[in-house]
């Protein structure tokens, strides 16, 4: 229960306390977060996926599978119209207004858009026979009619209103208004899509001066009716008026002087009295009128507030930052108020009906006595476990049990429902699909396909492929992250849950760990040099680099926790301090970095350990059955490799030859080859890298098992290489033997302005033939080597960042002569195939791609050079104006993190067409970090590529959103 209570909790203030609504804003803004992502941004994605697969259908479907393929439409398309001939005959498109109750129930849960999704389940779980008060909605048709019709609420609307009211007295055999008996209602929105907080809520309405005192008599508690009353007229007056919250607050805060209390809720009888009497000059004064005695006057205005609240600031940008796109308006829905806190016999309380953290099948809860919904969630009091209700009242209890059951057989899912008992009567108040953890998720869905309430098909597609993540890495408890500080958020670089103290350097950060500390190596941005530190460190945290600087890539190759670019981040390595908003953290200060959600925060948080359970395993092998996408890992090392294959890589798509010299003796001969003056020292430097080549080539292709290896060659961007530190400088001018003034000239005549589009990738080899030679040298040996120990080896030599046919006709030359030639020297006559291919990362390569097509097995498409030219954007540095593109809407997403389908995706399609046309044969995949991420990997599948390959912890995600995007095809 900790998770639900502590997330309900966050953000409560002294404000909130007062306030709950604004407790239960902040909370509901985060619980939405999941279904907003889900929803609308699927039926768009939807349709890119069915562009694009006619697109990458004119290209290599046959003839058979097209006429299969315009079949699917044509049944998607009768389905579509089917669907709507239903709707039509169903939906008067006059009728503003749906009920739910005893009489007639007139919506259900396939009307969301019509009514919105909480009028949609609350219909349903009428429909069903749950107890949920009565009440209707009035339809998001009528809220854009409102706005259509130059913001007047259309006619017929109050009739139609009246009507309904009129029922909902007959139901509850109260009446509105009414001095003996009063009916009394809650206004709130409810989109098609939920969008928690962002619209407008007002509870009690139906309460005046005269009906404050009906209530009263009727519950026999004065100090409960004046209560209602006092959040009846701040409500009103803040949310449909206008009139600035502080007004009441203050003026609650002198009654609670008066009376001596602290708490709202130690506030007397009385003194709500006087509250109620103050907050309505308070009301008047401001509003410029008494506050309104008419309960249908104040219902009228509570609608159209909620209609107003459709497209209040705060709505619209939470629209536009959640890509919710299409909705017309707001639902609005009056129900009959039920109360908690009308004695020790009532409550209130949520719940899930399964556990959202683990997925354990028990019902998951809590619940206050005597209390109103917003005390729950605001946290003014501690709520007691659902298990211990039967003590309190076993029969409610056990309707509960029973309701958990129904909803779930209903929903076929797992719910987050609300509830609250008046005098001993339970009422269901809001039900919805309950957000869950990665390995929830996992869970649930395997013991629903064993319940048989789902099949494993929607099993594989109910789980967000990214939320398996958590499987796979530490992960921060969310009951401990809930009460941590939070000092600052960058870049969600490498998933993963660090805790350790700041170390400077790389240097610092090894002997430390090496002493059995934990520590987070924090830098402005890592180089190779910080190599051995980063792997020593628990963590990585760096001020500036993006998503795919090479730290990023690095982290992520190793499955080590990394938050990047965060930008408030001051650090003086010097003085061994880092500053963040005026605070000082030093060497002795522990910190806690989140790489899967970019947090920094204070203090040791308590971490999980990842679990590949039973489930997990199960659900892998589903995906397995579903998915026509390959998928492959970027791997450097037998290691990653090892870990990659085990979570199911059917090879190696990227294989950085530069990341292999990263580690000690290696980064100097590597620096020795770049700084060499002429090809007799460079030769020399070269020699010294072979057998490191060899041998972890040999170590690739065990690991790999008979799996092709993607090898590239080398494609180090100078910059990343060359020494910087006088320590280095000192280190490399020692192994060459010559003076340091000679190595540093030496750098300033290989200083490049733009290094990203410097003397890198095949540019190398163009230049210096004979790094080439080594390396294809080394793939041959180390293929020749595991051939002879019958290990089954299909090694594939690829060529980075080639922009014209001619580059590669001359590389690929070159490379098979000496293939043939180590071939001859090892005396080596049996099958050796050997695939030549080359990286698609430079715009020109993907428009030239009939002609590089020609000289190519395959095209490994790399999407962070792809992104980082096309947009013109640095790769490295865009963190620096990216954050504002977001913020400002300039740009939906983070095009580093997920393909941009319009511009690079466009690109990418032009590739593979041409490449296709020039050799029917080629393979086809993707590499860049896209690889990895679900959104992406669905669009490969749309578009035809054969594989995509990712670090290895992302396999197993993009396993499942390659299965995903095979099922959505249908
Ligand atoms: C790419 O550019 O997408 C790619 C995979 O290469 P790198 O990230 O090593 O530049
Ligand atoms: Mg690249």
């Amino acid at each position: 229960m900790a998770k639900k209570k502590t997330t309900r909790k966050t953000g409560t203030s002294k404000a909130s306390k007062t306030t709950p609504k604004v407790a239960l804003k902040k909370t509901a803004t985060k619980v939405a977060k999941k279904t907003v992502k889900k929803a609308p941004g699927g039926a768009k994605r939807k349709t890119a996926q069915v562009t694009a697969r006619a697109h990458a259908g004119g290209t290599r479907k046959d003839g058979a599978s097209k006429k299969r393929a315009a079949k699917k439409v044509a049944r998607r398309a009768g389905a579509r119209a089917g669907a709507k001939k239903t709707r039509a005959k169903r939906i008067d498109p006059k009728k503003m207004v749906y009920f739910f109750g005893a009489s007639k129930t007139e919506a259900d849960a396939s009307m969301k858009a019509l009514v919105g999704g909480k009028g949609a389940n609350l219909a349903e779980m009428t429909r069903i026979g749950l107890p949920v008060p009565a009440g209707f909605t009035v339809t998001t048709d009528t809220c854009a009619r409102y706005y259509a019709e130059g913001e007047r609420l259309p006619k017929g609307l109050i009739d139609e209103v009246h009507k309904h009211m009129s029922a909902l007295e007959k139901e509850s055999s109260k009446a509105f208004g009414d001095s003996g008996n009063p009916l009394l209602v809650s206004v709130r929105s409810g989109a098609a899509v939920s969008m928690p907080g962002m619209m407008d809520t007002i509870l009690n309405l139906g309460l005046n001066d005269k009906s404050v005192n009906g209530l009263a008599t009727l519950t026999g508690n004065m100090r409960f009716a004046y209560d209602a009353y006092r959040r009846l007229i701040n409500m009103f007056g803040d949310v449909v008026m206008g009139v600035d919250h502080h007004h009441f607050e203050a003026a609650f805060d002198v009654i609670k002087q008066r009376h001596r209390v602290r708490e709202d809720t130690d506030v007397p009888a009385e003194g709500l009295v006087e509250l109620c009497g103050a907050y309505k000059e308070i009301y008047a004064k401001h509003v410029g009128e008494a506050f309104p005695q008419d309960p249908f006057g104040q219902l009228e205005l509570a609608i159209e507030a909620v209609f107003k609240s459709w497209h209040a600031p705060r709505a619209q940008s939470y629209r536009r930052l959640s890509g919710i796109a299409g909705l017309h308006g707001t639902g609005v829905n009056v129900q009959t108020m039920v109360f908690g806190n009308m004695g020790e016999d009532s409550g209130t309380g949520v719940a899930f009906t399964r556990n959202p953290s683990t997925g354990e099948n028990v019902f998951y809860g809590e619940f206050l006595v005597n209390a109103q919904g917003e005390d729950v969630v605001a946290g003014i009091r501690t709520p007691r476990f659902i298990d211990q209700m039967p003590k309190w009242n076993k029969r409610v209890h056990g309707q509960l049990l029973q309701i958990k059951g129904k909803l779930e057989k209903h929903a076929r899912d797992m719910q987050d429902i609300e509830f609250t008992i008046e005098r001993g009567v339970l009422y269901m108040l809001q039900t919805r699909t309950g957000k869950r953890t990665g390995a929830a998720a996992v869970k649930m869905a395997c013991d629903m396909v064993k319940e048989k309430l789902i099949d494993e098909k929607e099993a594989l597609l109910r789980i967000p492929a990214g939320d398996l993540t958590q499987l796979l890495l530490p992960s921060f408890s969310e009951t401990q992250k809930k009460i941590a500080k939070v000092l600052t958020r960058g870049l969600p670089a490498s998933p993963g849950a660090a805790v350790g103290r700041p170390a400077f350097t790389a240097e610092e950060a090894v002997e430390r760990a090496h002493a059995g500390e934990s520590v987070i190596l924090v830098r402005s941005e890592t180089s190779p040099e910080d190599v051995d530190g980063m792997h020593s460190a628990a963590g990585i945290l760096t001020s500036t680099g993006g998503m795919t600087s090479h730290a990023a890539v690095v982290a992520r190759g190793w499955g080590k926790c990394c938050v990047a670019g965060a930008g408030q981040i001051h650090i003086s390595a010097e003085d061994g301090t880092l500053e963040i908003n005026g605070e000082v953290y030093g060497r002795g200060d522990t910190i806690s970095i989140d790489g899967s959600t970019g947090e920094v925060m204070a203090g040791a948080i308590a971490t999980l350990e990842p679990q590949l359970f039973g489930d997990f395993a199960n659900l892998m092998s589903w995906a397995d059955k579903y998915l026509r996408l390959c998928v492959r890992t970027n791997a450097d090392t037998p290691e990653d490799a090892e870990r990659a294959r085990g979570f199911g890589a059917e090879g190696i798509g990227l294989c950085r030859t530069e990341h292999m010299f990263f580690e000690g003796e290696r980064i100097t001969a590597m620096r020795e080859m770049i700084l060499a003056e002429d090809k007799e020292h460079r030769e020399r430097a070269l020699a010294k890298l072979l057998p490191f080549q060899r041998s972890d080539f040999v170590g690739l292709f065990r690991a790999m098992k008979g799996c092709p290896v993607t090898i590239r060659l080398l494609d180090p961007p100078l910059h990343e290489f060359l020494p910087s530190g006088d320590g280095a400088i000192v280190e490399v001018a020692n192994a060459l033997d010559i003076s340091r003034e000679k190595v540093r000239n030496r750098l300033a005549e290989l200083h490049e302005a733009n290094p990203m589009m410097g003397h890198r990738g095949c540019r190398l080899a163009i230049s210096h033939p004979e790094i080439l030679d080594m390396q294809v040298r080394a793939i041959t040996e180390a293929a020749i080597e595991c051939a002879r120990e019958k290990v089954k080896v299909i090694p594939e030599i690829m060529i980075p960042l080639v922009g014209t046919w001619h580059e590669l006709m001359i590389l690929r030359e070159q490379a098979e002569a000496t293939v043939a030639s180590v071939k001859r020297e090892h005396g080596w006559t049996k099958k050796l195939e050997i695939r030549i291919g080359t990286m698609i990362e430079i715009p020109r390569a993907a428009v030239m791609a009939r002609e590089i097509g020609a000289y190519a097995d395959f095209f490994s498409f790399g999407t962070n050079d792809l992104t980082q030219l096309t947009y013109g954007f640095s790769r490295d540095d865009a963190n620096s104006f990216l954050p504002d593109y977001l913020r400002r809407g300039v740009l939906g997403h983070d095009p580093f993190q997920s393909i941009d389908q319009h511009g690079v995706g466009e690109l990418v399609r032009m590739g593979i067409e041409r490449g296709r046309a020039a050799n029917p044969q080629i393979k086809l995949g993707i590499c860049g970090e896209h690889g990895g991420d679900p959104k992406s990997v669905h669009f490969c599948h749309a578009i035809g590529l054969d594989y995509v390959s990712c670090s290895p912890f992302r396999v197993p995600i993009a396993r499942l959103a390659a299965a995903q995007a095979a099922l959505r095809e249908g």
